[in-house]
């Protein structure tokens, strides 16, 4: 299969003439910057935020760039990995005329920035052991297939899909294989990080949300081949991340003692976790998970959520979703607040 990333991209966005802002069009060495009517007095705020912010947030991609080990050409930075998303369906697919394929039960941005930007959505449930179903994707990729989302380690069900299946896609797909690894770092499964310099058509989303603790500051990242990074930079709003958000995410990044440490509690509380949910009288399953979070299959899910939510416990009710049925998402929490849930539960009368 010979991929070529232009074959695939809307015309009008091939086209498109970007905008370009005073910030890119002067990239050298200049003292005074009279180009972009900001105000050069001075700002309300001690920190320089008069200023545009760098759009293309070289300083932060470098930073990235050593802890990844991915170049910084290889990367692209957006207001979460929804825009990322976003961007993949307004620059990939044509709305009334291209499909994407999603496998449900799956993080649900997928859908509806497909049904925002007008576009088919191809559900193939995975299999009973929440892997992909190959046979069915065969059947039902077209012409008009842009993309195809695969989830791992997947939300809500918490495994790893099975790298050869991914691989399998990827060699034969001619389309952009979007690989979301927002909860990788939790995964016994490694990054497919490594297999970027061989295939054009893998896109990789991971997220500065969950590991890292830094939901607030609204960092997603996309890794892939450098001319799909040079579109995402064409469609992208010119100024997507603030200065503030690119100061202090280099700050969190020079400063990441405690996440591996974090990530190994959570790690260990997900597997008592695991063991004291298997317990409980009404749990009839906990699934395995590569992830911060366990699904738990219980009799009567939707009346634990609401018994939960009572007492000021909130997990995620999942019992309405497809292969979920009376299914709860728990985040895995501190071991003081994991204890709180368990307590609340081993009172709890079916
Ligand atoms: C939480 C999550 C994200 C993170 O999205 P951000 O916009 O980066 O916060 C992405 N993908 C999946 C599957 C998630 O569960």
């Amino acid at each position: 299969m010979s991929f070529d990333i232009n074959d695939i991209v809307r015309p009008n966005i091939r086209k498109m003439t970007p905008y370009s802002s005073a910030r890119h069009e002067f990239s050298g060495e200049a003292s005074i910057f009279l180009d972009a009517n900001e105000n050069a007095f001075g700002s309300p705020l001690a920190a320089n935020v008069n200023r545009y912010p760098d759009p293309l947030q070289l300083a932060l991609k470098e930073k990235i760039s050593s802890i990844k080990g991915v170049p910084p050409g290889n990367i692209f930075i957006g207001n979460g990995s929804d825009e990322a998303i976003d961007l993949l369906f307004r620059i990939f697919c044509e709305p009334g005329k291209d499909n994407v394929i999603l496998y449900p039960p799956t993080y649900g941005m997928y859908e509806v920035c497909a049904e925002l930007n007008n576009v088919e959505v191809r559900k193939i449930p995975l299999l009973d052991n929440f892997q992909l179903n190959l046979d069915s994707t065969a059947a039902l990729i077209d012409d008009n297939t842009r993309l195809i989302f695969v989830c791992s380690p997947n939300n809500p069900t918490g495994n790893s899909i099975d790298k050869t299946d991914i691989e399998t896609l990827l060699n034969n797909f001619n389309g952009l294989v979007v690989v979301d690894e927002a909860y990788i770092n939790y995964a016994r499964q490694k990054t497919m990080i490594p297999e970027l310099t061989e295939y054009p058509n893998l896109v990789i989303l991971q997220t500065l949300s969950k590991a890292w603790g830094l939901a607030g500051l609204r960092i997603g990242m996309a890794f892939a081949g450098e001319p799909l990074i040079a579109l995402l930079n064409k469609v992208k709003y010119p100024y997507n991340i603030s200065t503030a958000t690119q100061q202090l995410a280099i700050e969190a990044l020079n400063n990441i003692s405690s996440v591996n440490n974090w990530t190994k509690s959570a790690v260990e509380q997900r597997e008592w976790m695991a063991e004291q949910l298997c317990q409980l009288p009404f749990t009839q399953k906990v699934y395995p998970s590569d992830a911060n979070f366990l699904l738990v299959k219980m009799e009567n899910a939707r009346k634990i959520y609401e018994y939960l939510a009572g007492k000021g416990i909130i997990v995620r009710d999942r019992s309405k979703v497809i292969l979920c049925e009376d299914c709860l998402r728990i985040t895995i929490g501190t071991a003081d607040e994991n204890k709180q849930l368990l307590a609340a539960l081993k009172i709890y009368e079916a």
